[in-house]
């Protein structure tokens, strides 16, 4: 099949993008599908790439499950640790409060990556219409004539080529694999250093290697980036102490600059925006796949609805109404998740004292009012719905 007339073209091999493709496919196998993806065609040949840690919520996992696209490697949370350095103010969560399997799961970008191509290679099998096209470079221009497109192609904040709404908090995250002496199993740490967020996470690599997402100001974090090893240890051991220990190794340091830009609308026409090409977050929340994974489901479940024939005539307005539905839709978890984060983010960052006392209280009550920990922890793992 040519790039030709497609009903559905999703533009972006990213997570929200193989995601969105297997579960329009798994409804409707004979949908007329086209996915462009700059990546390359073969597994091995993603291997240098991004190897940050992401927290996926239960909901991302049991959305996951129905493509079997759960990776293998993953390391579960089982207890979340969150503090103030050197201030008042601490909350634990744990899974047995929450009645939870596990409170989260940490798994590698490149892995999860790798199991959605895996998971649509399945279900491509049986999708006699549906063509993936690997591309080089940029996309072609113009784009293959398509009913409705997709845009999926996420992307970095200030790598990305459109700025709408949003906020540069001035802050970067410097990622890598840490190793300590004793850690916890399944413990995750969040401390709030002046900063900004110090989150050390279980890996699937054994107890005592970690991921380290460390923000900071872009000055400070270029220089943690240059450090070497050991001097890098003892500027992280200072700041996080001694509760698991010492740092002993470091590696696979990476930077990305953190900030807020999202799509006030997200549909125009016949175009649809989701996951990252919607809305790019601080990670402070550990939300932005987890939200974009819920795009894509909702925005497949209509789009199979449309194009089987299930529910009305693909003609240009009946699409139009489909996208404005689906944007509709999507409106409570986007404002929900991309407010709360942005709060997350500010509150987390000011060195205003009202602010950090601020901060200590809701720790406090977080601690002592388990509904409220209970109602956060929801919209965490599931979204607003
Ligand atoms: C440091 C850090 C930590 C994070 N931690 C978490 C976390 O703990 N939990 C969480 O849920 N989220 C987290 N996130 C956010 C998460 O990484 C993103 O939300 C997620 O990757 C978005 O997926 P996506 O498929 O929309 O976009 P991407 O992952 O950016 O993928 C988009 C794909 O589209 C391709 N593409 C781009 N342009 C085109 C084009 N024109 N044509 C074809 N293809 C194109 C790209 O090459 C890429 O493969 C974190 C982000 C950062 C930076």
């Amino acid at each position: 099949m040519s790039l030709g007339n497609c009903d559905i073209l999703i533009q972006g091999g990213g997570p929200v993008g193989l995601a969105c493709a297997s579960w329009i496919l798994q409804r409707f196998p004979e949908a007329k599908l086209t996915l462009l993806d700059r990546n390359p065609v073969e597994d091995a040949d993603l291997i240098n790439a991004d190897s940050r840690g992401i927290a996926l919520s239960y909901g991302s996992k049991l959305l996951l499950d129905t493509i079997h696209a759960w990776p293998a490697d993953c390391a579960d949370i089982h207890r979340v640790h969150v503090s103030q350095a050197g201030l008042f103010g601490r909350a634990l969560m744990t899974r047995e409060e929450l009645q939870q399997e596990a409170l989260g799961h940490i798994i590698r970008y490149r892995d999860i990556h790798v199991a959605l191509r895996q998971a649509l290679r399945d279900i491509q099998s049986k999708s006699p219409n549906f063509n993936w096209q690997h591309i080089t470079g940029n996309a072609p221009e113009p784009l293959p004539n398509a009913k409705c497109i997709v845009h999926a192609e996420g992307g970095l904040f200030k790598k990305q080529d459109w700025v709408e709404s949003g906020r540069d908090y001035g802050q970067s995250a410097l990622v890598g694999l840490v190793e300590v002496d004793r850690a916890e199993p399944h413990q995750a740490w969040e401390r709030f250093t002046a900063e900004g967020p110090l989150a050390v996470l279980p890996s699937h690599y054994g107890i005592n290697i970690l991921n380290l997402v460390w923000c900071g100001s872009p000055g400070s974090s270029q220089q943690r980036l240059q450090l070497n090893g050991e001097d890098f240890l003892k500027a992280l051991q200072t700041e996080f102490g001694n509760r698991i220990g010492r740092f002993l190794k470091i590696q696979d340091r990476r930077l990305y600059e953190l900030g807020l830009n999202y799509r006030k609308k997200i549909n125009q026409d016949h175009e649809v925006w989701i996951g990252n090409a919607a809305q790019t977050l601080h990670p402070v929340a550990g939300q932005g796949l987890n939200l974009g994974l819920r795009d894509a489901y909702l925005l497949a479940e209509k789009l199979a609805n449309i194009f089987s024939g299930a529910s009305n005539e693909q003609t240009a307005a009946n699409i139009q109404n489909t996208l404005e539905s689906y944007a509709k839709s999507r409106k409570a978890d986007r404002a929900t998740t991309i407010g709360l984060t942005d709060l997350m983010a500010r509150v987390f960052t000011s060195n205003l004292a009202p602010v950090i006392l601020a901060r200590g209280f809701a720790f406090l009550a977080l601690q002592w009012l388990p509904p409220m920990k209970t109602a956060l922890a929801r919209q965490m793992m599931f979204g607003r719905r």
